[in-house]
C-alpha cells in the first residue's frame, strides 16, 4: 500500500508483457519484481492491453494482476493506440488514420476490451496523426493541418475513446497522456485545450533523457516546466508525470534528474517507462529512483505549491520552440500558464504567446497595472506590424551581430560594468528608438554596441525586450553577470537575486521555500541575496543553517552546490 506523498507507477507494454506470456517467465518476473521492489517503492503498474495492432488477451492480463498483487503492487490498464506496420506504409510511428471508418473500429474494441478489464487506463501518446492519406486531405479542406487535426481528435476522443469506454465501463477513468513535445501538439493532433475538461485526468511527458545526442530538443528543465504547464492547463487535474531510463545510460543522473523534476513539481504520481526496459537493461536505474523516491517523499511535505514568473504560452501555440527549457536553464523559474495571467506583476512572453490573436488588447489592459513585461524579440518579430508598434517602438531587423563582449546596467551614459564570454553568440540586431527606449545590456564589437536587454514603458508598466541567441543553447555561454542581471529582473517580484554559473535552475514555492539545481559538471558558487535582513537559510536536507553577510547592505548567503545535486532552502526568521 502506497503512504508516501506521491504514488509511483511503472508501465508495462503489450511486447513485454506477451514476450512473458509467450516464454512462461512468469517466475522469472516475479523474482524481478520482488527485486525492483525491494529497492524501490513501486505502488502501481500499468499494463498495457494494445500497442502496434496487438492484444494482451484477457487470460495474460488477469494472470499478471494476481502476479502484481502478490507483490502488493496495484493495477491499471494503458493503451498505445498504434496500428500494425504493415497498415500504412507511409507511416513513421504507425498511428491511426482518424479519418479512416475501419481505424475508428479498432479503436473501439481496444477501448471497450480495456475499459472492461480496469476501472482507470492511461493512453500513452501516440495518440496523434500525422496521417495525410487521401481521407485525410479530403476531410481537411480549407483548415490547417493543426486545425483539421485538434478537431478530429477531440470529435474521436468524446465519440469514440470515452463514449465507448464508459458504456461498458460507467466508472472508468479515461486519462490521456500528453507527449514531452508540448511546443508542437496541435500540429499532430493533440488537443490540450480538450485535455482540460473531456478527459477524467491528463498525465504528462517528462522525458528529457540525453538532451545532446538525442532527436528531441529538451532541456533537463522541461520535466518540471511541462509538469507546470499541465497542472497550470488543468488544476489538480494532471495525474502525474511520465519519464524512461531510454539513452540515460550515458549519466545515471539523468535517470534521477527526470524523477526529481518530475517530482518537485509537486507531482501526483511518477511513472517510469517501461518495465521491460528495467528489466533488460536498465536494473541499476531502479535503485537511483528508489533513493529519489525517498528523497522527495521527505522533502515534499515542507515545499509549499510552486510560483515562478508568469508565462503565457495559448493553447495551440508555437514559435521559439522549447526556449522555456533553455531559459529556465539559466535560473529563470517559470510558471506557465495556458490562460492569460493578468493578475501577474511580472509576464513573460515568448513568440508563442503572438499565437492569441487578440494577444495587443490583452496587453493593452495588462499594462494599466503597474507590471512588468518582458517580451523575447521572437515576440516583437513576430507581432511586427500586428499592433505591437503601438506599445513599443522596437524592431528585429534581419541582420545579425556576433559579439563575446558585453556591458551590463548603466553608469551614466556608459555600462555599469563589461563582460565577456568564452567565445561570440550571434543575435538578431535590433533597432530601437533612442531615448524612448534604454539599451540596459548590450552586446559591443567593432565600435558598436547591439542592445541585448531593453527598456521602455507603457502606461503604468515597464516593458522589457530581451534579445534572444539565434541558438537558444548559447544562452548558458553569456557572462554571468549578463545572466545575473536578466534573472535579478524576472525574480524581483520575489524580492530575491540568485548569481551562479549556469545552466542551473530555480524552482520557488509559496512558503519561502527555494530549491537551487546545479547542472554543471562541477561544483558551482552560487550567492543567494535577500531583501531582508533578519533572516538565515536552512538547508532541509542537513538540516544545518547558513548565516548571510550584509554587502551592499544587502543580506547576501554564499554557499556551493556540487555538480548535478541540488540545495533545498527555507529562509526562517533570527
Ligand atoms: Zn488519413
Amino acid at each position: 500500500m502506497n503512504t508516501m506523498n506521491f504514488s509511483t507507477a511503472i508501465f508495462f507494454n503489450e511486447p513485454e508483457i506477451n514476450y512473458i506470456s509467450q516464454h512462461n517467465l512468469w517466475d522469472f518476473l516475479d523474482e524481478k519484481l520482488n527485486w525492483i521492489t525491494a529497492h524501490a517503492p513501486i505502488a502501481k503498474i500499468y499494463l498495457e492491453t494494445h500497442r502496434g495492432g496487438k492484444y494482451v488477451s484477457k487470460e495474460t492480463l488477469i494472470r499478471m494482476k494476481d502476479l502484481c498483487k502478490k507483490n502488493n503492487i496495484e493495477t491499471a490498464g494503458g493503451i498505445t493506440l498504434t496500428t500494425t506496420p504493415t497498415n500504412h506504409d507511409s507511416d513513421l510511428f504507425t498511428t491511426y488514420c482518424y479519418s479512416n471508418p475501419k481505424d475508428l473500429e479498432d479503436i473501439k474494441a481496444i477501448v471497450r476490451y480495456t475499459a472492461e478489464l480496469f476501472d482507470s487506463y492511461v493512453i500513452d501518446d501516440f495518440f496523434f496523426t500525422h496521417c495525410k492519406c487521401e481521407l485525410c486531405i479530403k476531410g481537411k479542406k480549407d483548415l490547417s493541418w493543426a486545425e483539421y487535426r485538434t478537431q478530429l481528435l477531440k470529435k474521436v476522443s468524446e465519440e469514440v475513446v470515452i463514449k465507448e469506454s464508459k458504456a461498458v465501463n460507467p466508472n472508468v477513468q479515461v486519462i490521456i497522456k500528453y507527449p514531452n513535445w508540448y511546443d508542437e501538439y496541435q500540429q499532430s493532433g493533440y488537443n490540450l485545450e480538450m485535455g482540460s475538461t473531456l478527459f477524467d485526468g491528463i498525465y504528462t511527458g517528462t522525458e528529457t533523457r540525453d538532451p545532446l545526442h538525442t532527436q528531441q530538443n529538451l532541456q533537463r528543465y522541461s520535466s518540471y516546466f511541462t509538469m507546470r504547464y499541465l497542472e497550470n492547463t488543468r488544476p489538480n487535474g494532471n495525474m502525474g508525470g511520465w519519464f524512461d531510463t531510454l539513452d540515460c545510460s550515458y549519466n545515471l543522473n539523468s535517470v534521477a534528474e527526470q524523477a526529481y523534476l518530475t517530482l518537485l513539481s509537486k507531482a501526483k504520481e511518477a511513472t517510469i517507462y517501461s518495465l521491460g526496459t528495467l528489466i533488460r537493461e536498465d536494473l541499476i536505474s531502479v535503485p537511483v529512483l528508489g533513493y529519489v523516491f525517498e528523497h522527495v517523499d521527505r522533502l515534499m511535505p515542507m515545499l509549499g505549491s510552486p510560483i515562478g514568473v508568469a508565462t503565457y504560452k495559448p493553447f495551440h501555440s508555437s514559435s521559439e520552440n522549447y526556449l522555456h527549457g533553455s531559459l529556465g536553464m539559466l535560473g529563470i523559474p517559470l510558471e506557465p500558464t495556458p490562460y492569460f495571467p493578468m493578475e501577474a506583476n511580472t509576464l513573460f512572453l515568448t513568440a508563442s504567446a503572438a499565437c492569441d490573436k487578440h494577444i495587443i488588447s490583452k496587453l493593452k489592459d495588462y499594462l494599466k497595472g503597474k507590471h512588468t513585461l518582458i517580451l523575447t524579440s521572437g515576440f516583437v518579430k513576430a507581432m511586427a506590424q500586428k499592433g505591437l508598434d503601438e506599445l513599443i517602438d522596437i524592431k528585429v531587423t534581419d541582420s545579425k551581430i556576433s559579439s563575446n563582449h558585453f556591458g551590463v546596467g548603466w553608469y551614466s551614459c556608459a555600462y555599469n560594468h563589461y563582460a565577456t564570454s568564452p567565445e561570440p553568440i550571434t543575435f538578431p540586431i535590433l533597432e530601437f528608438a533612442t531615448n524612448d527606449t534604454q539599451n540596459t545590456i548590450a552586446a559591443l564589437t567593432n565600435n558598436k554596441s547591439y542592445p541585448i536587454l531593453l527598456q521602455t514603458n507603457y502606461h503604468n508598466s515597464q516593458v522589457y525586450v530581451l534579445n534572444i541567441p539565434d541558438e537558444y543553447g548559447s544562452l548558458e555561454k553569456l557572462p554571468q553577470d549578463v545572466l545575473n542581471y536578466i534573472r535579478k529582473l524576472c525574480l524581483k517580484d520575489f524580492k530575491l537575486e540568485v548569481n551562479g554559473p549556469a545552466p542551473f535552475s530555480v524552482f520557488l514555492y509559496d512558503n519561502e521555500t527555494i530549491i537551487l539545481y546545479n547542472f554543471t559538471d562541477h561544483v558551482g558558487e552560487y550567492s543567494l541575496i535577500i531583501d531582508n535582513n533578519c533572516c538565515k537559510l536552512q538547508d532541509l536536507d542537513s538540516n544545518s543553517f547558513i548565516t548571510g553577510d550584509m554587502v551592499n547592505s544587502k543580506n547576501t548567503f554564499n554557499f556551493k552546490i556540487n555538480s548535478h545535486r541540488f540545495k533545498v532552502l527555507k529562509i526562517v526568521s533570527n
